[in-house]
């Protein structure tokens, strides 16, 4: 084995901030990360052993457990769910013969589900070896399966190869882009360079102060303005500066950086070299979702492509400005979209959120400054230099300027991705999707709104609605509140676990929307659940923990009728545990009265 680990190091020349990258090699060759392994990185890295062990034991995609020569991760999220996951999942556990969760007894097939991969408009969906496979129906399974014990190479088993890019050979996905609604943005027509030779005709102050008029704000969800938080990147002083961009989207429902990786990549990556001009910065990082591995040769290939044209590299287009980038993949970790706990995993680490202050603009990767923005960021402000900033003001409302990508799902005619002005409202989506009668709409991913019929007419921007962009379309005949227990069961599992309220806090809110589903619950436990989730979102250390009871909260609130007719008013607390059909038996036994008819 040392000899496998040496060539897996020296592949990325023993860089201790590569582990992540080692771990997932060691996952790929020995199908887990047996411990032997850990001891030999740990030694040949010359890194603590508990820091290895640390970060192979955080991230889903890293098993301690042998996960089959070929695995599979089934999607679980609504998504999944609303478009017949449940009968997807039972056809692999018949087909394999083992329940998901564990794998074949001839290690041949490992079964394993996992959150959103990004497919909510292609639903359900699988990764299976890294290799997503969409749109699948129990009768696709039998044959995958078949494929798989007949050893069929897994790209031969795809279906019809995706629009546009996802069938070209770097690639070679059967994803669709879905994109249903082009803006002037994104997929307008783009020449690439443009927006780069503008911006370095200016200074870097100007551009700052550029992006700054525009008024771009993140597009990740918390909305910082960009303008700002690339002046405080620049004006800290440091032997050098990063850019990142965050491509972790894990939000259940949200999949728009997949086609803006898949179709825009050019332009995003265009928006992080104008941002490293912007800061004075030289090396730019792009953390790329696990999930979205499929999409590494693609990606690779753009970058090799910007460097023959000098648009990357060593003094682009002739400048003195040299800037490159280089890719960092996760292993499944929804916290590592937070940008302390990405700039953590891109330095090898397990995803734990830093404390703030500092702030990654003066203590980020390498606790260098350092600004993080995600994808659609990148691509606002490549486009802000090509145009100016006051073309961007000419779209979306007075605080939310511009444009925004929707990944819309679940109960539509038309799932996909929308380009639309900020200012849009949640019933202007419903009719571009093809929304029939429509219960709720959650908007913004599990962590934000659920919106109910009465509230359509809200705006999707920073002053009434904000977003990140993930827009769930609940249809009339569904049950909202399996709904709720899924995105509870979501943050249950991604609690990174270092704070109580946060790990204990999600798994009783949990627990307790499963007791109600289950006829137990009572009208005092609506009430437990507003105290707790108040508590947690107030004493969490992170954004996770500060939004993840919102499913519950916001539903109380919004729908409280649904809750009210699956809870007992008349009593505060109903039994599951019946005493008498549990003592039955040793009555009958030792000859004993029963319970109810002793005094
Ligand atoms: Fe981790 Fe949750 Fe605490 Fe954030 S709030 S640091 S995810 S335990």
């Amino acid at each position: 084995m040392r000899g496998v680990l040496r060539a897996i190091v020296q592949k990325y020349n023993g860089e201790r901030r590569q582990l992540l990258a080692m771990l997932r090699d060691v996952q790929v060759t020995y199908r887990c990360v047996p411990d032997e392994a850990i001891t030999l990185l740990a030694e040949e890295v010359d890194v603590p052993r508990i820091q290895v062990e640390g970060t192979a034991t955080f991230y889903h995609f890293l098993s301690h457990e042998h996960r089959g020569n070929v695995t599979v991760y089934l999607n679980t999220s609504v998504g999944a769910e609303m478009a017949g996951g449940a009968e997807v999942a039972a056809a692999f556990e018949h087909e394999v013969g083992t329940p998901f969760g564990t794998t074949s007894a001839d290690r041949a097939i490992g079964l394993y589900t996992t959150s959103c991969i990004g497919m909510s408009d292609q639903e359900p969906a699988a990764l299976i070896n890294d290799i997503p496979f969409t749109r699948l129906t129990p009768a696709r399974v039998r044959a995958i399966v078949a494929g798989i014990r007949a050893a069929t190479p897994l790209p031969e088993m795809l279906g019809p190869l995706g629009d546009g890019r996802n069938a070209s050979p770097a690639i070679n996905a059967e994803v669709c882009n879905n994109i249903r609604h082009p803006g002037p943005v994104f997929f307008a027509p783009y020449t690439q360079g443009v927006a780069l030779a503008r911006a370095l005709e200016s200074s870097s102050l100007d551009i700052i102060e550029s992006v700054k008029q525009s008024g771009l704000r993140g597009r990740g969800g918390a909305g910082f303005s960009t303008g700002q938080k690339w002046a405080s990147c620049r004006a800290t002083d440091g032997e050098s500066r990063y850019v990142i961009c965050n491509a972790d989207e894990g939000e259940p429902g949200t999949f728009k950086d997949r086609v803006i990786l898949t179709e825009c990549a050019e332009l995003m990556f265009e928006g992080m070299v104008i941002a490293g001009y912007a800061v004075e910065a030289r090396r730019g990082l792009l953390y790329l979702r696990g999930e979205y591995a499929y999409l590494v040769p693609h990606l690779e290939q753009v970058l090799q492509d910007m460097r023959a044209k000098h648009l990357l590299g060593r003094r682009i287009l002739g400048t003195p400005f040299s800037f490159d980038i280089g890719l960092r993949v996760g292993a499944g970790a929804y916290i590592c979209g937070e940008e302390s706990a990405l700039i953590e995993s891109a330095e090898g680490k397990r995803g734990t959120p830093r404390n703030r202050p500092p702030f990654p603009t003066v203590s980020g990767y390498r606790h260098r400054p350092t600004i993080v923005n995600n994808c659609e960021t990148f691509g606002c402000a490549a486009r802000i230099a090509e145009h100016g900033w006051e073309w961007f003001r000419q779209h979306g409302t007075a605080g939310s300027a511009g444009v925004k990508l929707l990944s819309v799902s679940g109960d539509c005619e038309r799932p996909g991705v929308y380009e639309v002005p900020w200012g849009t409202s949640v019933r202007e989506v419903l009719a571009l999707c093809g929304a029939g009668e429509t219960m709720a709409v959650q908007v913004g991913g599990p962590s934000r709104a659920y919106v109910p019929p009465d509230r359509f007419d809200r705006r999707l921007c920073y002053e009434d609605l904000d977003t990140g962009g993930a827009v769930t379309v609940i249809g009339a005949h569904r049950d909202l509140l399996a709904i709720v227990e899924n995105h509870m069961q979501f943050f249950a599992n991604e609690s990174c676990g270092f704070c109580v309220p946060c790990r204990a806090g999600n798994t009783i809110l949990l627990h307790a929307i499963q007791k109600i589903r289950a006829g137990l619950g009572t009208t005092a436990d609506l009430a437990a659940i507003q105290q707790l989730g108040a508590m947690v979102k107030a004493t969490s250390r992170c954004g996770l923990g500060q939004t993840s009871p919102n499913p519950l909260l916001s539903t109380i609130e919004h729908f409280r009728d649904v809750y009210l007719a699956r809870v007992r008013a008349d009593v505060d607390y109903v039994s599951a545990f019946d005493l008498e059909a549990a003592t039955a038996p040793s009555l009958v036994v030792t000859g004993s009265a029963p319970l109810a008819g002793r005094g």
